[in-house]
């Protein structure tokens, strides 16, 4: 990748040297001189313009002679005429900075700036010797910016950590039980030992459910692109999901509604959906008190399908509702973790909503509980 970067950036720094030795081989008289150099620029400045890497061209005092659009879009129209080291501080920068002066040797650096936006990059730096922008020599500073790659490095090595955390907690329970019963105060003791095996057997299943979520989720991710496009019926879906979950509401003696009254055709495919609407109404369950109730509404606007699942439950606090989809988030990890949860659920039914190219909008209130909308695209 980086090297791709390196690459497109040498091409950028030789079209534009490229474009300068071929126009300045014109003999011209002083006057018609000055007319193609300010025609020059101009061309140069909306051939820059078009590139979406930020470049700014430094004359001998350092000072910006010439930004284009990315860079002033970044850093704002005033950094023209401006010394570079008031548009970026970083050390390894200005150090690279100093170099090219001195040797005129092309070279890369990686930086950091905090203003006005956090921003990684890899800063090129070109020497060029073609009369640019009036002055007799130029550094030319192209900015690759790599703050998103930055991110999906970060996101990657949190994913990690995250999931060794989550199965490193149920097999540290599983070796203390074994422990416990082979060398441990529950070697002789048979009421101890059961006890132990089933926390043991709890534990198993825990990780157990959690690879399945894991694998559930990254071949989701995989086919996300591809939109399935089959007729599928709403009222149905519902109807399978309440009755696959009939064992957990009757526990509970939560009472599920089915309140559509009519056959609604969604593109989409029934068993992704059946996960989506089982993933939320098992939720709407697991995060309600006993005795409590849960509706399933539907309605058709525009080209859409809105199908609402309004529950009675613990409620989601404001802060928290932008987040309850990222992987392992929970509001209360020891309470959902008892629950049974593996913070996976609403990950998957964020992303099969996606691949369906629908919306998922949730409201709450805590303590009278949440209202899921699942949007879906109508099937005429
Ligand atoms: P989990 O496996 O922990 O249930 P989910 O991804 O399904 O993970 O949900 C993430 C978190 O969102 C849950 O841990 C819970 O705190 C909260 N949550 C989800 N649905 C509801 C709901 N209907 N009412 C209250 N809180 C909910």
């Amino acid at each position: 990748m980086e090297f791709l970067y390196l690459f497109s950036g040498f091409i950028i720094a030789f079209a534009i040297i490229k474009f300068f030795s071929k126009n300045n081989n014109f003999k011209l008289s002083p006057k018609n001189r000055d007319d193609e150099d300010e025609s020059k620029n101009v061309k140069w400045t909306r051939a820059l313009n078009l590139i979406q890497d930020q470049i700014f061209i430094l004359n001998k005092s350092k000072n910006v002679v010439f930004a284009n659009a990315a860079a002033k879009n970044q850093f704002g129209s005033k950094i023209v005429a401006n010394h570079y080291a008031s548009i970026i501080r970083d050390t390894n920068f200005i150090e690279a900075i100093n170099n090219i002066f001195e040797n005129k040797k092309n070279s890369s650096v990686n930086s950091e700036i905090n203003f006005p936006t956090y921003q990684f990059f890899k800063a090129n730096l070109y020497y060029i010797e073609e009369n640019l922008f009036d002055e007799n020599f130029t550094i030319m500073v192209v900015l690759q910016d790599l703050t998103d790659l930055l991110k999906i490095e970060k996101l990657k090595s949190d994913f990690v950590a995250n999931v060794s955390h989550e199965l490193r907690t149920p097999l540290q329970s599983i070796k203390l039980g074994l422990e416990t019963i082979t060398d441990g105060p529950a070697k002789s003791d048979n009421a101890a030992k059961q006890k132990f095996l089933n926390i043991m057997k709890n534990e198993t299943n825990r990780m157990d459910q959690l690879i399945t979520d894991l694998l559930t989720l990254s071949k989701i991710e995989q086919e996300e692109h591809k939109r399935p496009n089959d007729k599928v019926n709403i009222k149905n879906i519902i109807n399978i999901v309440i009755s696959n979950l009939e064992t957990l509401s009757q526990n509970k003696k939560i009472k599920i509604s089915n309140l559509i009254s009519s056959d609604m055709i969604v593109l989409g495919d029934q068993n992704k959906l059946i996960e989506v609407f089982y993933n939320i109404i098992e939720n709407a369950i697991k995060y309600s008190d006993e005795n409590k109730e849960i509706s399933v509404h539907a309605e058709i606007k525009d080209d859409f399908v809105e199908i609402k699942i309004i529950d009675q439950g613990y409620g989601i606090p404001k802060t928290s509702l932008g987040r309850v989809t990222e992987r392992f988030f929970r509001i209360d990890p020891e309470k959902s973790k008892k629950i049974g949860g593996t913070g996976l659920g609403l990950a998957i039914v964020k992303h099969l909503i996606n691949q369906h190219r629908g919306e998922l909008n949730i409201k709450s209130e805590i303590n009278v509980g949440s209202e899921f909308e699942v949007k879906l695209p109508i099937a005429n």
